[in-house]
């Protein structure tokens, strides 16, 4: 009787010491999938015989323009970034699509485009108040919790980086305080815009790539090799739009020259 229950005390320790074991292996893999995770902003080498193509998104989450945009890059396998906005992360689906831009780097890119889109596109007032604006963006990167010092500026196509400032706003205080904390602000070379008041993109598809492919034959890109193309997540709301986005993309990739990448990526922001 005694034997037996030590045999089953001994079998019973066995047991335990392999849950054990189990259990470090888990933490093991999983502290090594935690370092393996990719960090946005780490250095890229750039291939001299590529032209950089950087998508960036304004105005996120706005569903479903946003969800189709994020359906579309993930189908065609390109990098996106979205400039989203903490004030249309109203409830908890919008609060989850942010989520997964933010999960899904290195493919997306989470940065920042304002809490309030200007003081709800009240620009004047937003660019005469520098320290509501500076908090304001602020206040955007903690709560949508943006990873990276990345922004663009609502309704206004302003560079800045390292004390050297190119657009419109180059001589707002709100600009210079964004500059001088270390903030980098992307402006944009192309813009896919809205048709008049209607949702949906103003070019379509082989126009938008003519465009593209003009402004490279140009050289007239902010930065040699590279373009940042500004559109909207709404515009691709219908079917029928996000199928253009879908073909934009898809003439694209049809050059071996162009890469996909996120702004983190971008020479401005990677030059120290
Ligand atoms: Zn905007």
């Amino acid at each position: 009787m005694r034997n037996i229950y030590l045999a089953g005390c001994s079998a019973l320790l066995l047991l335990l010491a392999a849950c054990n074991n189990a259990e470090q292996k888990t933490v093991n893999a999983d502290s090594l999938k935690v370092i393996a995770k990719p960090i946005p902003g780490t250095p890229i080498k750039y291939d001299s015989s590529k032209r950089y193509i950087f998508l960036t998104w304004d105005d996120s989450p706005q569903p479903p323009g946003t969800v189709n945009c994020k359906q579309v890059f993930k189908e065609q396998n390109v990098k996106a970034t979205f400039f989203s906005v903490g004030f249309n992360q109203v409830g908890p689906f919008k609060k989850r699509l942010i989520d997964s831009i933010r999960n899904e780097y290195p493919q997306f890119l989470l940065a920042n485009h304002s809490f309030s889109h200007g003081f709800n596109d009240k620009y004047a007032k937003f660019y005469s108040m520098p320290d509501s604006a500076y908090s304001d963006f602020m206040r955007n990167e903690k709560e949508l919790q943006i990873g990276v010092k990345i922004i663009r500026l609502p309704g206004n196509n302003t560079w800045a980086s390292n004390g050297v400032i190119h657009g419109q706003k180059a001589e707002n205080k709100l600009v210079k305080r964004l500059d001088s904390t270390g903030y980098k602000i992307i402006g944009w070379d192309i813009e896919w815009g809205q048709n008049g008041k209607q949702k949906q993109p103003k070019e379509s598809a082989t126009e938008m790539a003519k465009r593209v492919n003009q402004k490279f034959d140009d050289g007239s890109t902010f930065e040699q090799n590279a373009i940042v193309i500004l559109s909207h997540d709404r515009l691709f709301e219908k079917k029928q739009f996000a199928d253009s986005l879908n073909r934009f993309i898809s003439i694209l990739k049809q050059d071996p020259r162009n890469v996909f990448e996120t702004i983190d990526h971008y020479p401005l922001v990677q030059r120290k």
